[in-house]
């Protein structure tokens, strides 16, 4: 390993909010660099963007990171066989501008187009739609280097996949992924404001569109905004139950709406509307926390309602809530196997004393509506609990201890969900 490759002082997550407890830090920056440094460690794990807002990428303090931000980005665009072979560190907006400038595109997309590929997979990162599923759910394909530095490509099709994609980042370091596309397509944004929460015909607002979110601040009973993105290849938007905005909106109220992709129905391209902010803008780091629960699409109106009897207490140290469908998907650990679901999303102020507290009364509020929340934000519901809404998980444990039988690449996060009996000393 090369003295270039380590980094120097604390890494943190995007939002500062968490800092890694690695004993080293290593950007390497050849795919033998990569492999040698796997094979070499002891405990590994990998950092993507590093968007996430818990601890599930840090290593511990015997293990090492190992950033895939200084790897040689690899965008291999196939137009007669519509996919793309797209390094692991690769951001969504790089690959979305090399996908586009070939006339193709891919399903569907995060709200912010900043992340990188593999380490939205791994978490099961999903953007909004009735019939979309999580991001993962266009990976055909995924490249690892496993514990000896030895690689393996596990394709649709291997009993072994549907492990593979939403893996936590516990089974290897994936350097590459296969995705599907389609052909490019257009979308506008159609906003509007101040949506009654009463007699909210929930299934027919969130099918208005391709994709469609709604935000609320909980202030007030209700939705603040609707947005709605059509294709243009896709019926006209009608929208009964609210005004059309007559300005652009951020989701946070009373923020410029400038970093916003653009809206007021104006046709672009897909990757210019599907995510709410602009890929142009670099976000340094985000004054936030964020957590997020997928439940049964068929609780949807009973959780909003729970989450209404508890309004004051959220809207106190809340930005914006957003609330999605994603559309079932077979990844074992994806927070949306097996059933179509609803994501109620909170941004909180960026201070975890006010906000825990809040956090477990929300989840108090949802139990019943058996939660499983989003593996990249905060939560607090023990992990035994959440290892239980996952019917396949003993199937992820054996992938797992057959690809990596030292478990090299697991943490305290990831011993937490899969080991029955594993009680970190510091959980
Ligand atoms: C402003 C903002 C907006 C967001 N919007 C959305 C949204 O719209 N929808 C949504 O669902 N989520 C959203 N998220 C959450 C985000 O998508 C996830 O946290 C996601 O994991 C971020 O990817 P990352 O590369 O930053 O992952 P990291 O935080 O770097 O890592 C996450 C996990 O992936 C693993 N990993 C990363 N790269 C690799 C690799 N190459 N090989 C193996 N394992 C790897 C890590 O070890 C870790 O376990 C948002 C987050 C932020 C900060």
């Amino acid at each position: 390993m090369t003295k270039a490759a380590r980094t120097a002082g604390p890494v943190t997550n995007w939002a500062r909010t968490i800092t890694y407890t690695a004993k080293e830090v290593h950007r390497p920056r050849t795919l033998d660099a990569l492999r040698a440094l796997v094979a070499a460690g002891a405990r590994v794990r990998v950092l993507g963007s590093g968007h996430s807002f818990n601890r599930i990428a840090d290593p511990g303090a015997d293990g090492i990171l190992v950033s895939t931000a200084g790897l040689p980005p690899v965008l291999e665009v196939d137009t007669a066989a519509r996919t793309v072979r797209v390094s692991g560190g690769v951001r969504y907006a790089e690959l979305a501008d090399a996908v586009h400038a070939h006339g193709l595109a891919l399903p569907n997309m995060a709200s912010l187009p900043h992340i990188s590929v593999a380490g939205s997979v791994a978490t099961g990162t999903h953007g909004s739609g009735v019939g979309n599923a999580p991001l993962a759910s266009a990976v055909r394909e995924v490249e690892l280097v496993l514990a000896d530095g030895s690689t393996v490509t596990i394709a649709r099709g291997d009993a072994r996949f549907d492990g593979a994609v939403t893996s936590l980042g516990a089974l290897g370091a994936v350097t590459a992924l296969t995705l599907d596309l389609e052909p490019a397509y257009a979308v506008e944004q159609h906003l509007f404001t101040e949506l009654p929460l009463e007699n909210l015909d929930f299934n027919a607002v969130m099918a208005a569109g391709y994709s469609v979110s709604l935000f609320t601040d909980w202030r007030e009973p209700g939705f603040r905004q609707v947005w709605v993105k059509r294709r243009t290849d896709q019926p006209a938007v009608r929208f009964p139950w609210a005004a059309p905005a007559t300005e652009p909106l951020h989701p946070v109220p009373g923020m410029p709406a400038t970093y916003c992709t653009e809206q007021l129905g104006a046709p672009g391209p897909w990757h210019e509307r599907l995510p709410h902010f602009r890929a142009e803008f670099t976000p340094s780091s985000g004054e936030e926390i964020q957590s997020e629960y997928l439940l049964p699409r068929t609780a949807a109106l009973e959780a909003l309602y729970a989450i209404d009897g508890i309004r004051s207490a959220v809207a106190g140290v809340l930005q914006t809530c957003e609330v999605r469908t994603v559309a079932a998907d077979t990844q074992w650990l994806s927070p949306a196997h097996g059933r179509d679901s609803v994501a109620l999303h909170f941004t909180w102020v960026r201070d975890e004393a006010a906000v825990l507290p809040v956090v477990r009364l929300l989840e108090e509020a949802l139990i019943r509506f058996d939660p499983r929340p989003h593996w990249g934000k905060v939560y607090e519901i023990p992990p035994a609990v959440v290892r239980r809404r996952y019917t396949r998980v003993n199937d992820f444990r054996t992938l797992a201890r057959s690809l990596d039988p030292a478990g090299k690449f697991t943490n305290t996060f990831v011993r937490n969900i899969l080991d029955d009996d594993f009680i970190h000393p510091l959980s």
